[in-house]
């Protein structure tokens, strides 16, 4: 079977026969399949939507919309198995707190539905750069169209030089604050860092809570006193990745 990728406009009123010349048409300028004999075709080709889309309501008291049924992305990340296993797992600790714990059902209901639309724009934007890298060779209306939602390319902060002396504290910008977060299978409020430039809130890294983690940069530290201590808490690549990452961030700055 080969699946056909085309604008909805180029099928929309399209009487069956028409379908199965567009799809031969495009079959037969497919330079993988130039060396290919291809027969008859076995049947009539469907076609169907294959956008990016989202329900809006993914969770209630009474229904929760899992994989596919809460989202779809574009063909082109090939991730739908994945974001369905994830949204799976999240899904179950929201309809456990939700049974079992009520008094924080509705933290459960928040969360879920943040997860899905954290998705929900990563997809957008990765898919929209993965058409925008194709449409600077093909600039055609299929490509240019869907590379239209990719994000302003960010500068990276650099990460070096830092010297061990070098004293680091928390961006003004960075804050603690009550969040809902998914803890021993369950969903809870319990605090997490955010900052514009996280693509969502930190709770925890490695196992360990973030405010143990942020509790040595309440005042302006060096940056070797600092990766001491994390290195206490987390296994040393992890500790500096992690500081890489909150640094990059920029929710972590030199003081
Ligand atoms: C052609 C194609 C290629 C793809 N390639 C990839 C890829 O390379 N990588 C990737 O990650 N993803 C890919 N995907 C996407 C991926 O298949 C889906 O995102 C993923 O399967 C979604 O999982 P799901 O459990 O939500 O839904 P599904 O896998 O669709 O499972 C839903 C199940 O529920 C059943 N069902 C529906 N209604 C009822 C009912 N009323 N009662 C009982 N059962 C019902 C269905 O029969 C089905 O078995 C592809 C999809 C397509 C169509």
């Amino acid at each position: 079977m080969v699946s056909l990728f085309t604008r909805p406009e180029e099928l929309r009123s399209k009487a069956a026969s028409q379908v199965d010349e567009i799809y031969q048409a495009l079959m037969a300028v497919l330079p993988e399949l130039k060396d290919c004999h291809l027969g008859e075709l076995l049947r009539h080709p469907v076609s169907c939507e294959a956008s990016s889309s989202a329900v809006e309501d993914p969770i209630s008291t009474n229904h929760v919309c899992v994989g596919d049924a809460s989202m779809t992305v574009d063909p082109l990340a090939s991730q739908g198995v994945h974001l369905a296993m994830t949204s799976g797992l999240q899904a179950a600790a929201a309809v456990h707190t939700l049974l079992d714990h009520p008094q924080d059902g509705a933290h459960a209901m928040s969360f879920y539905v943040d997860r899905q639309q954290e998705r929900r724009r990563l997809y957008v934007e990765r898919t929209a750069e993965m058409y925008w890298q194709v449409a600077q060779r093909r600039p055609s209306l299929f490509w240019t169209e869907r590379a239209e939602k990719r994000p302003e390319p960010v500068q990276p902060i650099s990460v070096m030089p830092l010297d061990p002396e070098d004293l680091i504290q928390l961006c003004h910008q960075s804050a603690l604050r009550p969040t809902p977060i998914l803890d021993d299978g369950r969903i809870r409020c319990g605090p997490a860092l955010h900052h514009p430039n996280l693509p969502r809130p930190i709770a925890y890294v490695h196992g360990v809570p973030i405010t143990q983690l942020l509790a040595s940069v309440a005042d302006p530290l060096s940056y070797g006193q600092l990766l001491a201590n994390w290195q206490a808490l987390l296994p040393g690549p992890i500790a500096h990745q992690t500081f890489h990452s909150l640094w990059t961030a920029g929710t972590l700055v030199r003081a």
